[in-house]
């Protein structure tokens, strides 16, 4: 975490002297608007969620699917928002809500969090600034609003903040985009939305849990049920009872570490055909051959290209990936099942933030009795039943901002 921390304090230093010196220049191109901010609010809410937390996207119906900006520079303001939104709130909610004001494009981060007070709102724009008595124990650089400020200046946009201290802050870029007719690049290392065939299940055995959750946060959006264990004991437990497809095993853990649990594993019949992917640190080429030496089937460098990942996955388990396309129009049956009114996707989407799986099924199963979203009901409750929370909050965003990704809709399984 320490080494995190130094590294997004030199990229923020860097980045603050490229935009001091006049280094930094943006890189306009057409890129998918929807595309940014379904990334965004994936990010944000396994965050939020976390903190027990809810982020409720907002997204204004009719935008133009395609503009032209800089995605990278306009994520990184988005995201500092966002993030600080969740650093500096303690309960409630984070509203993210997109739309357009003249012409122009409004991204609005609202929270209930800590406040600012009246006095010192000018100021946090400025490097280094930090109201530190406020949070003690949340990292940050003091450099993500000055930065912000910075970008947002140089895409001829503003930033402004309104706060309540002890009610809560929101934040407003307001940038031109215009819209364009150029398709975008795709980019390589977009994610697939799914595979075909029977869900797999993967165990990720490490024994630290930012590790795990970056795999976990991965996977499981693309469908996979994901298994966690922190040491090899635990691990080969859970391999005997689970049977999973496939298992990311790091090499150094306490107790039975990665070496001892691959052999564990291959000396053992009857968990043949177990595909196994060593995850290490260590880059050094004797240490891969090694790995494959004594029973690994890959080895995975920390940290990893998701593209090498899902490559990994792909061999060794045979998966053939889905890609969602995001235009896709509605299917007919889509267009029938309605998803019901804001008010109860709020409720529900308060419901889901508690985390209390027995009260989610519960108010979908009250939201079935309508036959006209019995089959959204149907969605929530699988998701439910399956604990894919993240999923689940992700789909109530998207229904109540009418965004429904194809795959994601009412009665498509
Ligand atoms: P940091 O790395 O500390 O988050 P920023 O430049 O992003 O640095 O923010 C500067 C300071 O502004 C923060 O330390 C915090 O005191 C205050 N601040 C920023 N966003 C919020 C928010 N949403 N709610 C309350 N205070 C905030």
């Amino acid at each position: 975490r320490s080494g995190n921390h130094l590294l997004n304090l030199i990229n923020d230093i860097l980045d603050v002297s490229r935009i001091e010196a006049d280094k930094l220049t943006l890189s306009l191109r057409p890129f998918e608007l929807g595309g940014l901010l379904e990334d965004i609010t994936d990010i944000v809410s396994l965050h939020a969620r976390r903190k027990g937390l809810a982020l409720c996207a907002e997204i204004a119906e009719g935008l133009p699917q395609v503009v032209v900006g800089d995605e990278k520079r306009l994520r990184q303001v988005l995201l500092n928002l966002l993030n600080n939104a969740v650093k500096f709130t303690d309960q409630g909610t984070i509203a993210f809500r997109v739309g357009t004001d003249h012409g122009r494009f409004r991204f609005e981060v609202q929270d209930t969090g800590i406040g600012i007070p009246e006095g010192q709102l000018a100021e946090i724009f400025s490097p280094f600034k930090q109201l530190t008595k406020h949070v003690q124990s949340e990292e940050g650089t003091g450099l993500g609003l000055a930065i912000v400020k910075r970008l947002v200046d140089m895409m001829d946009g503003r930033v402004e903040v309104e706060s309540e201290p002890g009610q809560g802050s929101c934040f407003r870029v307001t940038v031109l985009l215009p819209e364009s007719d150029e398709a975008p690049e795709r980019s390589a290392e977009e994610l697939p939305s799914g595979y075909k065939g029977r869900r797999r299940t993967i165990l990720v055995v490490d024994d630290k849990v930012e590790n795990r959750s970056v795999l976990l946060g991965t996977l499981e959006p693309i469908g996979f049920r994901v298994l966690e264990a922190t040491d090899g004991e635990e691990g080969l437990a859970s391999i005997r009872t689970e049977r999973p497809d496939l298992v990311f095993l790091d090499l150094v853990m306490p107790r039975i570490d990665g070496f001892d649990a691959v052999r564990a594993i291959r000396s053992n019949p009857d968990l043949d055909g177990i595909r196994v992917v060593a995850i290490s640190a260590s880059v050094a080429e004797t240490i891969r051959s090694e790995c494959l030496r004594i029973g690994f089937d890959d080895f995975l460098p920390k940290p990893f290209r998701q593209a090498d990942l899902l490559e990994s996955i792909r061999r060794l388990i045979g998966v053939e990936w889905v890609t969602r396309t995001r235009q896709a129009e509605p299917t007919e049956a889509a267009q029938e099942a309605s998803p019901p009114s804001l008010e109860r996707i709020d409720d529900l989407i308060a419901i889901v933030a508690t985390g209390n799986i027995r009260s989610i099924v519960a108010a979908a199963e009250r939201l079935g009795e309508d036959p006209a979203t019995s089959s959204f009901a149907e969605r929530v409750i699988g998701l439910a039943q399956e604990f894919q929370i993240n999923r689940l909050t992700d789909f109530l965003n998207h229904a109540r901002s009418g965004t429904l990704p194809a795959g994601e809709r009412p009665d498509e399984p």
